[in-house]
């Protein structure tokens, strides 16, 4: 059934992930009345990999072809990403910010009280982490729980579903900022495809959306786009806004995976603690991941042998802060690594060997790299200026695209900031 628009908008918000999510909410609240269009469905998640899949993109070149491949996952649902991330959080960089004359420590204060913002309690940090956090610091490492959104009374010990999908409420997703944006009178159309921004005299005018197999044209004076780092530059483009290709950061993550002879587990949260390492631009994590995941990695490097050791095997995150580079195209995306970025990577793959080595593990191989964060493809101080509007007024851009630095950190708690920023602006500008 087609959904029934209403007569007028004061805005419509482009993508549901944590940036417009946050911009929807803060606008609902201030009294707008807000259009949500989201390209994805809205099914509740039910934390299976079949529902996993269908929601997740790999919208990177040549993925799973080669090890140069760029695979890039997106969660394209409501709530974005978000309805599939580890849910862990870090507070924006104050100082990068200032640069370009922006404070989010506001948004951020008030962001803390509302948002469960919490290392894991020790009993739901899995035997995995655990061992791999001893390790670490038996290494001298500063090695310590990560601030994770996750609701601990909901979660579950010996539990792995939110990484398709929490289906018990205990992960935050941005489905939890869009239904309160709801509750306050905005709109979410779900399979709803954004081709393309209107604009009348040099302002934005609205949208043109694909919605049941039906083109509709939607009017508002003021359009946010937040359909990612790769889907903003993209509808940029086919609106003649913005360049053909777009340069970009990805965050590249790489597994490191031993096996232990006295473990029997494989079910936990992931990215329970870490260590980051700001100047070298590497960041460690336990990254204990579902039974058909671990096996595409273990089948992807040719280590049938490992195949079966799931249970037995330690994980870790490596993640670099990549230069930005390569390109976002109309229909791919090319983060073909520098020879710097290779570097960093190497550099903490030696790490997790010496932390595995001292976990006790053996058999120890790695994945090709992968990577989860798209970013800084419109980005600020660039395509959009501090108030996250481009050069066309009444349009903006609030998503992972407008992150203005190589990035490193795990974006979600800075985008809704950003978002909480900018829709309370708009909301006071009325
Ligand atoms: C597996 C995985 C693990 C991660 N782990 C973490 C973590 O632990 N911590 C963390 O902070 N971050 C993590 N991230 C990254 C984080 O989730 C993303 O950086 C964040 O969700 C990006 O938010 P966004 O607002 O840029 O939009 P996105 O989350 O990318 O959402 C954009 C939305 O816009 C929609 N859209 C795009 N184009 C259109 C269009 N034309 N019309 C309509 N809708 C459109 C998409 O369907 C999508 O739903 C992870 C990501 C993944 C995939």
């Amino acid at each position: 059934m087609l959904p029934i628009f209403r007569s007028s908008y004061d805005a419509i918000v482009v993508g549901s992930g944590p940036g417009g999510a946050s911009t929807a909410r803060e606008l609902a609240r201030s009294g707008m009345r807000v259009l949500v269009l989201e390209q994805g469905g809205a099914d509740p998640l039910k934390g299976t990999v079949t529902q996993m899949a269908a929601m997740a993109a790999v919208p990177g070149k040549g993925a799973y072809l080669h090890r140069d491949a760029s695979l890039l996952v997106a969660g394209i649902t409501a709530g974005g990403s978000s309805a599939i991330n580890f849910a862990t959080a870090a507070p924006p960089p104050a100082a990068l910010f200032a640069r370009y004359g922006i404070d989010l420590e506001p948004a951020l204060a008030q962001l803390r009280a509302e948002l469960p913002l919490a290392p894991l309690p020790d009993d739901l940090v899995g035997p995995m982490a655990a061992r791999m956090m001893v390790a670490a610091q038996s290494l001298s490492l500063d090695w310590r729980k990560l601030d994770k959104m996750i609701r601990p009374q909901s979660c579950r010990a010996g539990c792995w579903r939110c990484v398709y999908g929490c289906p018990f409420g205990a992960k935050w997703t941005a489905r939890d900022f869009l239904n309160e944006a709801c509750r306050h009178g905005a709109q979410l159309v779900e399979r709803a495809r954004v081709l393309r921004v209107l604009v009348q005299e040099g302002r934005a005018a609205g949208v043109e959306v694909e919605v049941g197999g039906t083109l509709r044209s939607i009017a508002a004076p003021i359009v946010v786009l937040a359909g990612g780092g790769l889907g903003s530059p993209r509808l940029l483009h086919r609106s003649g806004l913005g360049p053909r290709e777009s340069p970009f950061f990805s965050d590249p993550v790489v597994a490191v995976m031993g096996s232990v002879d006295d473990i029997d587990g494989g079910a936990e949260v992931p990215m329970a603690a870490g260590l980051h390492l700001h100047d070298e631009g590497v960041a460690l994590a336990d990254l204990t991941l579902p039974r058909p995941m671990y096996q595409a990695f273990a089948l992807q490097v040719g280590r049938v042998d490992r195949l079966f050791a799931h249970g037995r095997t330690l994980s870790m995150m490596v993640k670099i802060r990549d230069a930005i580079g390569g390109r976002i195209g109309p229909r791919w995306a090319d983060k073909t690594l520098q020879d710097s970025d290779r570097r960093k990577l190497q550099h903490g793959v030696g790490m997790a060997t010496s932390i595995l080595r001292a976990a006790g593990a053996h058999h120890i191989f790695q994945s090709w790299h992968f990577a989860a964060h798209p970013g800084g493809s419109v980005r600020i101080g660039a395509g959009v200026d501090a108030d996250l509007q481009m050069p066309t007024q009444g349009l903006f851009v609030c998503d992972a695209s407008v992150i203005p630095e190589p990035w490193g950190l795990p974006p979600t708690l800075t985008l809704l900031c950003l978002g909480k920023r900018l829709g309370a602006w708009l909301g006071n500008a009325r």
